[in-house]
């Protein structure tokens, strides 16, 4: 197996601001693998120790005596600042708050997944309901407001993807500015 380039040493990789360098010799378990800089972890010790944790139950029997008692106390505690019913309340709070559709627009929403199945019976081709600005991206955040919606095709939805592009959204805004919507279009 070819192994990339690598800085030789773990300073080296420090100064390179790299995160992984390899110097060739075998972890203490016999993996001959790039080590983390900040660490010295071996790679795929860490891969292997991560892929144990996921495992269900894992965490259940975790740790010695003192650990467990440990564990529960600050579960207690927890439990009776009543910081579990704080946090759901918060987390409610939140929800209604991040809340943006109106009425209006939910009905308009739903008006358009109704409108992707009646397209997809109609033309046997699946339609989709997109986001025109993601909900999740680097850069920018969309809305699930009916005017960040769009019908698509599965197909040219898996194609756009995420993806968002700055100067098309750009054009799209000015000509927006330019062309005023209709009143009364719903929002
Ligand atoms: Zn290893």
């Amino acid at each position: 197996m070819e192994k990339r380039k690598f800085p030789a040493s773990q300073a080296e990789a420090l100064r390179q601001k790299v995160t992984y360098y390899f110097t060739g010799k075998p972890c203490k378990r016999g993996h001959v693998c790039e080590r983390f800089a900040c660490s010295r972890t071996c790679k795929e010790c860490a891969y292997e120790r991560n892929r144990e944790r996921t495992k269900y139950d894992y965490w259940i029997d975790y740790g010695d005596e003192a650990y467990k008692k440990k564990k529960r106390q600050n579960a207690s505690k927890y439990y009776h600042t009543r910081a579990h019913k704080r946090a759901i309340k918060l987390r409610r709070h939140f929800e209604r708050k991040s809340r943006v559709a109106t009425p209006q627009g939910v009905k308009e929403i739903k008006r358009m997944y109704l409108e992707a199945q009646l397209l997809t019976i109609d033309s046997n081709v699946k339609y989709e309901v997109d986001h025109i600005i993601p909900l999740i991206h680097t850069q920018v955040c969309g809305l699930s407001v009916p005017l960040n919606m769009q019908l698509l095709t599965k197909a040219q939805n898996r194609r756009k993807a995420s993806r968002f592009n700055q100067d098309e959204q750009s054009k799209i805004q000015m000509q927006l500015i330019k062309k005023p919507p209709k009143k009364g279009a719903t929002r």
